[in-house]
């Protein structure tokens, strides 16, 4: 068993995104699914994603990647938790705002509304800005070459390929909402891109 304050950070975000997750998930779950465009590729990227947000648990359980350690200095593991605990506020914030529109994959639920307020009214992915500076988080507080920014390059992944296929799936259901959403809000950083 590996432990540091590295490894507890890391278990506790880990924790956390899931506490977070769960009751919206449970929510949304009980609304029909009307529209799938979960193809291969989406089921490729989920389970990258999934691999790289376990392997933090498999550094602290096993030896197997100990050979990636160095030790941890106070200013990237005090900047870690501040993204950490930022992200982890913005992915909470996001699922609240989205309700019961949130899936995990590429979908429509019945009755799907467009969000365009809250904090869906300064980006038009939260969620993943959140989950952007939650595994940057991750990469600083957890003092492992492999571990630490596992999350990072496979949310990073999902990301790069799901984005395009996301946004005309919105289009395509939303029409003149959607363009209008998408000509006054920028994708991940407000006023910016
Ligand atoms: N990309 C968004 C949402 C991630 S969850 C974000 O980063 O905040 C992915 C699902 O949320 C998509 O399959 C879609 O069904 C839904 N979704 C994405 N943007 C939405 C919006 N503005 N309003 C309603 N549902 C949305």
């Amino acid at each position: 068993m590996h432990w540091g304050f590295g490894a507890a950070a890391a278990l506790a975000g880990s924790i956390a995104m899931v506490a977070i997750r769960a009751p919206h998930g449970h929510r949304s779950m009980k609304v029909k699914v009307a529209t799938s465009r979960k193809g291969r590729l989406e089921k490729v990227l989920l389970t990258i994603a999934w691999a790289g947000f376990f392997v933090p648990i498999l550094w602290m359980v096993t030896p197997w990647f100990r050979f990636a350690d160095y030790p941890l200095h106070p200013v990237p593991f005090a900047a870690g938790l501040l993204c950490l605990v930022v992200g982890l506020w913005l992915f909470r914030k996001s699922h609240a705002d989205l309700g019961t529109n949130w899936s995990i994959t590429l979908e429509l639920r019945e009755n799907h509304k467009l969000i365009t307020s809250g904090v869906y009214r300064l980006v038009r992915h939260p969620m993943y800005m959140a989950l952007g500076l939650y595994s940057i988080g991750q990469a600083l507080a957890l003092p492992n070459w492999v571990a630490g920014p596992s999350y990072l390059a496979s949310f990073g992944v999902l990301f790069v390929f799901r984005l395009r296929h996301e946004e005309r799936m919105m289009r395509d259901q939303f029409g003149k909402e959607y363009d209008d959403y998408a000509a006054r809000t920028k994708r991940l950083i407000p006023g910016v891109w």
